[in-house]
């Protein structure tokens, strides 16, 4: 199976029009076809598109982080989580490596929700492709892109 690297700009916005996110001016999001590097949703429009060519995109939440899932929604006590202050909107890595954000927080119970913080949303996305080429073997065995230029190091 070939695989391609495609680098493009991007902005991402919710259906409020909020900025949920957007790359740097001079830094392009590179990622590697057919690998699963980024949304489903966004991948399979991205791939038809060519060097320079701008468009928007508009992702449902099941081909783009998924539907909210309930059963990832936990209650906990207090004192089952570290010392210290616990807010709502705090973030932290769960056991299973997920993020896991502070949804609410009792006296003596804290909520934490482990679906991905854009679960159930629409998104939108504003890009302009920078550039497409053949992904190198080394990209190929490592699963991933190396940026733009295949130079990235890590
Ligand atoms: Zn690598």
């Amino acid at each position: 199976m070939s695989h391609k690297v495609i680098a493009f700009h991007y902005k991402l916005t919710d259906v409020s029009g909020a900025t949920l996110d957007q790359s740097e001016a001079n830094e392009p999001l590179a990622f590697m076809t057919g690998v699963g590097q980024i949304i489903p949703g966004l991948e399979s429009v991205l791939v038809s598109m060519l060097k320079g060519d701008k468009r928007r995109v508009e992702v449902e939440a099941k081909d783009a982080y998924g539907e909210r899932d309930l059963g990832r929604i936990l209650n906990v006590k207090r004192n089952q989580l570290p010392e210290g202050d616990v807010k709502v909107g705090d973030m932290f890595h769960g056991p299973n490596g997920e993020v896991v954000t502070v949804t609410a927080v009792s006296i003596d119970s804290v909520t934490l929700d482990a679906n991905h913080p854009l679960a159930g949303q629409k998104l939108i996305f504003d890009v302009e492709i920078d550039t497409v080429r053949e992904a190198t073997k080394e990209e190929v065995a490592h699963g991933h892109a190396h940026g733009a230029d295949g130079q990235h190091q890590h």
